[in-house]
């Protein structure tokens, strides 16, 4: 497990230490303006509280969560203690300090490091229109006729040196080429081969000018698939220096022979010329965790390489070097996969004309574009790409797969768009909105135990008004694809009606979700979904004003749930969503003393009233509660669900819902 560990518990730390499966490495706490951003710690018996800018961190040992401003959040691994240090997951750091002080932090898997951003403004957080999504989310498209490839791939080539860096100067190079004219020219014919092939080609640099290394990778963003160096080799003068011939294609590594070593040096000297200070190694709180460098893409830019060095080593008259690995810097900022091919040997006579030569560089471009083919073949292989998953009918309407965020789970939807392509979900169920803003139950509002979690928000939500004019115009913008349930809630029937009245009207709103769990204040308390009565005249109210079709959400603690449902669906229900939470508590761990139960203990409670109502009732049943894996939300849809809904898992991990809509795509 990789770990991040945090010592000197009484004081500060001066110092993070990173434990890795390869070793430790520490890592002083710095910042550029004064101690202002120390991190405290405290052990208080089970409990660990972390204190960072402002906001409280706080831990149970041996639990896979944390807990910061009222909501919890997953971690991969557990916290504990041995002697006088406290192992935290390194998750906290890359994932849960990022979602919680995302306006002030930013963490760089690569580098990788904690950034602390100067003071930021809201973040417009939406998608481009006309982005496409990431290459696991795209849609299969026909495979091209040349490669075979289905998804659109975007790569990002980066001609060495340029502008008044020369690179190495080309003792057997003709007409006075040097090393940043070959780059370019490959590079360029690079790009054709790959446009060629329906791939996409960016470079780094089109002219002869010199862009900072620590720049070249930030070329390679969400969009880019991966990243290609093009380097010209070169022996130092000496008597086998015009022997050596031939290509290798590297990736970022720690290098493990001297001939690595060199050519690395080699390269990375390249940052003498450039005119910006590298901002490799500084920033405000100066988390920089060298031993974790790439860790990520580290196999895959390693079958990147190997895919590369293969084609070419076939056309090149040099010899094949095979392939190698040592620390680039212009490789550390890419966010993807990331290679160099060293093309030649600029000393040799042979790849000197080779490389210098037209038909040479025409050589060298096709096979790293053949190189680049059969990686990505191996790539789209291991997605599965299939058809998507199949749409689903429902409230007159086609949702493009059956997964929706749950009620509760994503605000309006602007909270979650920054890690969560919402466009590639069937839809998203809002917040419950009431007539009047809410500020919800006291802190804490959620606590965890072994089966899920307990919560007690309290409905908080800004109110008709503001979801009117502001939530939903935002979603309508927003997504183009994915449907849109409003959740309704209220204290009245009245309460109900006025929210739908409010709303209807809105062609975003595809359906209303009407929470039938709320305490009736006119029924001294007792929900309104408790008694058929009750709920009767819920949904016959709430039928009576809305234009647009209804689901209602039924508590799972019902006597007789397929009956209620049944009730729902004589009043004009379109569907019922099955489960809500159960009602629960812990030794007084919510503000509000009792809470609603979510998470997997909900699952086989949700599938069994799914099973029930649709055997007998015969109404659209949205599936949620407990769902994690796709083989969860196929009991919900092997029971009879039309759509399933994702709620806890979704808060742990905003990717879940995600993967689950992609993994049922797979059949
Ligand atoms: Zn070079």
């Amino acid at each position: 497990m990789i770990v991040l560990l945090l010592v000197a518990l009484a004081s500060p730390p001066q110092v993070v230490l990173i434990a890795t499966p390869r070793g430790q490495t520490s890592v002083p706490v710095t910042t550029e303006r004064g101690p202002a951003a120390a991190l405290t710690v405290a052990l208080d018996g089970p409990r660990a509280t972390v204190g960072l800018s402002g906001v409280v961190f706080v831990f149970q040992l041996g639990a896979p969560f944390v807990r910061a401003g009222g909501v919890v959040y997953a971690l991969v691994g557990e916290p504990y203690v041995t002697r006088d240090t406290l192992f935290l997951p390194l998750s906290w750091l890359a994932d849960c300090v990022p979602r919680v002080l995302g306006a002030r932090y930013h963490w760089d898997p690569v580098t990788p490091r904690l950034e602390e951003l100067p003071v930021a403004g809201p973040v417009a957080a939406a998608r481009p229109v006309g982005a496409s999504p990431g290459a696991g989310t795209a849609p299969a498209a026909a495979p091209h006729p040349l490669t075979g490839l289905r998804l659109r791939h975007l790569i990002v080539i980066d001609p060495g040196h340029g502008g008044v860096d020369p690179g190495n100067p080309g003792r057997y190079f003709t007409d006075g080429l040097v090393e940043k004219d070959i780059t370019l020219a490959i590079a360029r014919l690079l790009r054709a081969e790959l446009v060629r092939r329906g791939i996409g080609a960016l470079l780094t640099r089109s002219t002869d000018s010199l862009v900072d290394l620590a720049d070249r990778g930030a070329f390679c963003k969400a969009e880019c698939d991966l990243f290609v160096s093009i380097h010209v080799n070169a022996m130092p003068a000496g008597r086998r220096a015009d022997r050596v011939s031939g290509a290798e294609t590297y990736f970022l590594s720690d290098a493990k022979t001297e001939d690595q070593e060199r050519v690395a040096k080699m390269e990375n000297e390249v940052i003498r010329f450039e005119t910006g200070a590298p901002s490799v190694a500084t920033g405000p709180l100066g988390f920089i965790l060298r031993d974790l460098q790439l860790n990520e893409y580290l196999r895959e830019s390693a079958q990147l390489a190997a895919l590369v060095q293969d084609s070419v080593a076939k056309v090149h008259p040099g010899g094949d070097h095979g392939v190698q690995q040592a620390g680039f810097m212009v490789l550390t900022t890419a966010r993807r996969p990331a290679i160099l091919v060293e093309t030649g040997f600029a000393t040799n006579r042979t790849d000197g004309a080779f490389l210098a030569s037209s038909l040479g560089q025409h050589k060298l471009a096709s096979a790293i574009a053949e190189g680049i083919v059969a990686y990505l073949l191996e790539f789209e292989h291991k997605l599965a790409i299939v058809a998507p998953a199949t749409p689903v009918r429902l409230f007159g309407v086609s949702f493009q797969n059956p997964v929706l965020l749950a009620s509760g789970t994503a605000g309006f939807g602007r909270e979650v768009s920054r890690v969560i392509d919402l466009d590639a979900l069937g839809g998203i169920v809002t917040k419950a909105v009431t007539p009047e803003e809410r500020r919800g139950h006291r802190a804490p509002r959620v606590a965890e135990f072994a089966g899920g979690m307990l919560n007690a928000v309290g409905l908080a939500n800004p109110g008709l008004d503001a979801v009117r004019a502001r939530e939903l115009p935002w979603l309508a913008t927003t997504l183009r694809r994915a449907r849109v349930l409003v959740n309704v809630a209220g204290a009245t029937l009245d309460d109900y009606a006025r929210v739908i009245a409010g709303l209807t009207d809105l062609p975003v709103v595809t359906a209303f979700e009407i929470n039938a769990s709320c305490p009736n204040t006119s029924a001294g308390g007792l929900e309104f979904g408790a008694t058929a009565d009750g709920l009767r005249a819920l949904v016959r109210r709430c039928r009576a004003v809305a234009t647009r079709p209804l689901a209602v959400k039924l508590s799972p603690v019902l006597a007789d749930i397929a009956g209620m449902a049944q009730v729902a669906k004589d009043e004009g229900a379109d569907a019922v969503t099955l489960v809500n939470t159960m009602p629960g508590m812990l030794d007084r761990r919510l503000g509000n003393g009792a809470g609603g139960v979510s998470g997997p203990a909900l699952l086989p409670v949700g599938v069994l009233a799914t099973c029930r109502v649709c055997e007998r009732v015969g109404i659209p049943v949205i599936g949620v509660g407990g769902i994690r894996t796709v083989g969860d939300a196929r009991e919900y849809l092997a029971a009879g669900a039309s759509l399933v809904a994702i709620g806890t898992a979704a808060l742990a991990d905003p990717r879940v819902p995600e993967r689950i809509a992609r993994d049922l795509g797979r059949g």
